[in-house]
């Protein structure tokens, strides 16, 4: 089910260079209304395709103001339920709250590295797309195990 923006929370990171919500949203569908012509709440972000939001959570974890929520499926958080995260840069926190008004929290920590500084395809081999129909693409070469031709599905 799609993420919605309470519009009393979100600020529309106006003290950020961008909206971190339409930043991060893989699919684009999270936009900022400056002028509040779209949904009458100047500045404030909106998810504009909701039927496309496939529910990664990713706008709802970088929302600096804990402003987004997703709708969910009845049947597994019923009415009165929520699941909120609430990230810094070094741990995750969810509070998961039941509809019998309990709450739990669960604490994770999110990284290894420093915020940032991830490099996804350091040390990775440039892509040779000549390759691309060849399996194990992409993978270091002599680490991939072959597979047996009588199991490959294209041979
Ligand atoms: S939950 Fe994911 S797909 Fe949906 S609006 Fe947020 S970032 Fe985009
Ligand atoms: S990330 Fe949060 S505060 Fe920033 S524009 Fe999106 S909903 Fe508003």
């Amino acid at each position: 089910m799609p993420t919605f923006v309470h519009t009393d929370k979100c600020d529309g990171c106006k003290s950020r260079d961008k909206a971190a919500c339409m930043y991060i949203c893989p699919h684009d569908l999270m936009k900022l209304d400056k002028d509040g012509s779209e949904t009458g709440h100047a500045m404030r972000a909106f998810n504009q395709e909701p039927e496309q939001c496939w529910e990664c959570y990713a706008c709802v974890k970088s929302c600096p103001q804990q402003a987004i929520e997703c709708r969910h499926y009845a049947d597994v958080v019923p009415l009165g339920g929520s699941v909120q995260p609430q990230r810094n840069a070094e741990s995750i926190m969810w509070s998961i709250k039941l509809r019998n008004g309990n709450t739990k929290r669960f604490k994770f920590p999110v990284r290894t590295t420093a915020e940032g500084s991830i490099d996804p395809y350091a040390s990775k081999p440039a892509a040779d797309l000549a390759k691309i129909g060849e399996p194990g693409f992409f993978t270091l070469g002599g680490v991939q195990k072959p597979g047996k031709p009588e199991e490959l599905i294209r041979k």
